[in-house]
């Protein structure tokens, strides 16, 4: 697979992950505390967003991103945000500000290093991680 640039941010492409199908990476040394990209995608409710996170686990893939008690993101159709894959040890964390979702860098991050948060998906995980991390919960 080619790499494919993101419109929606500079500092990022995509390409073929080792943990996971897609990931998103580094194209530059990106600062600790970066806003990188926005977690877009449709708005519904809570209630349909437990409904269709309890689809997409069973296929393995987790769009639905809890923006507070009442809403919650669906990323399905959403933006490159929902490419970024789960870590156990991860080099970005997710931010809510003023009703919108930002990836921002965890850490300084290298050129090419493949961008990850950690999910924090609560129940009994079915799918294996492959995140490579030492301390591994081995499940998601
Ligand atoms: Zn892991």
């Amino acid at each position: 697979m080619t790499r494919r640039l993101s419109i929606q941010s500079p500092l990022i492409c995509i390409e073929r992950s080792n943990i996971h199908g897609r990931g998103v990476f580094s194209l530059c040394n990106i600062a600790k505390d970066t806003k990188i990209i926005e977690y877009t995608g449709e708005k519904i409710t809570s209630k349909e967003g437990d409904r269709r996170h309890q689809l997409q686990e069973r296929k393995g893939v987790f769009y639905v991103f809890k923006l507070n008690q009442k809403w919650d993101i669906d990323g399905s159709k959403g933006g490159d945000a929902r490419l970024i894959n789960h870590s156990c040890n991860p080099n970005c964390e997710y931010m809510i500000t003023q009703g919108k979702i930002w990836i921002r860098a965890l850490r300084n991050i290298r050129t090419g290093e493949e961008l990850t948060y950690n999910y924090f998906v609560t129940e009994q995980g079915r799918n294996p991680c492959k995140c490579g991390a030492k301390h591994c919960k081995g499940a998601m």
